[in-house]
């Protein structure tokens, strides 16, 4: 009797052969389609808690530095055209306006600013906050039209829970909670692009990779990538314990059959701690600019994927399919983990078919269900 190669055909990672065969038949319109999503689902993730934003800031201004694939001096071209944007960016850009308007008005608040590196928050947290909600709104429109309307008649064809769709009153509630998440964590994210911005020290972010080798921007990003997934883990296991299930995280889990809205749904202290947990590693630690946007877009894809309710496997090796996520939300106190199934193995938190779970069934681990419920 083997557990974990049970539960590895529960949860099977990575493209199988039956999943090539959905490509034959129309090869390129599917292609096509799952590009265009995968593009907009990448797009509405990132914007979803502002880092699209903190992202274009850090590009923005670090472009004269960005020779991630071309060196500089094997380059001038490119060089002189960063340079240009550099110059054409001192002569007009939002930070000198601002300056000579705190300059003419000299208060007491743009010195505080100035201090904390703060100076144009006011103008970048609520930029932070449109990309944030036109993104979400306008791409995950889409995504809901897309599946949740044209192929509501067929969801034996692409829904992991075919019999359940969320009520009414939830997708109403998964937006309102959605567009207050996208308020807390867009306001933290517009303050933390604004510091990066204006040269906040703390950020330990670099640009050029040479600063510490190839070698070392290979080896962080795998690291930061495991830690990300430790955190999320961790993190996540401590919100099913009963205080915080029931006071905090039980807000994300009246969605039992999950919608990519339901991925930034929660419980706006359990959002922002989040939030805060993922990017504390970049106070610490050297971490190249593409490293953490890559972590970061890779997470927030697959969080929205995760939470889709569309039956998929992904292409990755180590990433687990859809059902492993849907079968959280339908079973509650199991599989915790995100991005791999590495801490649910360890831990023995994966669901089992011979355990019975329960939204009062708290552990990680089911209870035993008898003779009869083994199908489960
Ligand atoms: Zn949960
Ligand atoms: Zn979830």
């Amino acid at each position: 009797m083997n557990k974990s190669s049970k539960n590895e055909e529960l949860y099977p990672c990575g493209l199988q052969d039956k999943q090539w065969s959905w490509l034959k038949p129309d090869f390129s319109g599917k292609v096509l389609f799952l590009v265009f999503t995968s593009i907009l689902l990448a797009l509405m993730g990132s914007s979803a808690r502002g880092e699209l934003f903190l992202f274009a800031v850090m590009l923005w201004k670090n472009w004269d530095d960005f020779y991630f694939f071309y060196p500089r001096e094997n380059n001038d071209s490119l060089a002189k055209v960063g340079d240009s944007f550099q110059s054409e960016k001192n002569s007009v850009n939002v930070s000198e306006a601002s300056k000579i308007l705190s300059q003419n008005s000299n208060n007491f608040l743009n010195k505080v600013l100035e201090d904390y590196c703060l100076q144009d928050v006011y103008i970048q947290v609520p930029m932070a906050l449109l990309t944030s909600y036109l993104v979400f709104f306008v791409v995950g429109g889409y995504l809901q039209w897309y599946y949740y309307i044209k192929k509501r008649d067929k969801p034996e064809e692409w829904k992991c829970q075919p019999q359940r769709f969320l009520t009414r009153e939830n997708e109403r509630h998964e937006i309102y909670l959605g567009a207050v998440c996208l308020l807390v964590n867009g306001t933290f994210s517009g303050i933390l692009s604004t510091y990066v911005k204006n040269g906040g020290t703390w950020s330990k972010v670099y640009f050029d990779v040479n600063k510490y080798g190839f070698p070392y921007f290979i080896v962080s990003t795998i690291v930061y990538f495991l830690l990300q997934d430790a955190a999320s883990y961790y993190y996540h296991r401590m919100l099913h314990w009963p205080f915080f299930y029931r006071n905090f995280h039980k807000w994300h889990h009246r969605y039992h059959s999950p919608t990519a809205f339901s991925a930034v749904a929660l419980h706006p202290v359990e959002s922002v701690v989040f939030q805060f947990l993922l990017l504390l590693p970049i106070f610490f630690v050297p971490l190249h600019f593409v490293s953490v946007a890559g972590c970061f877009y890779y997470l927030y894809y697959y969080g929205l994927i995760d939470h889709s309710g569309i039956d998929m496997d992904s292409i990755w090796p180590w990433q687990p399919p859809v059902r492993f996520h849907d079968d959280h939300h339908k079973y509650f106190h199991c599989n915790f983990g995100f991005n791999t199934l590495l801490f649910d193995r360890f831990h023995g938190t994966l669901r089992r078919t011979d355990r019975k779970y329960g939204e009062g069934i708290f552990g990680g681990k089911g209870s035993p269900a008898g003779k009869k419920a083994k199908k489960a």
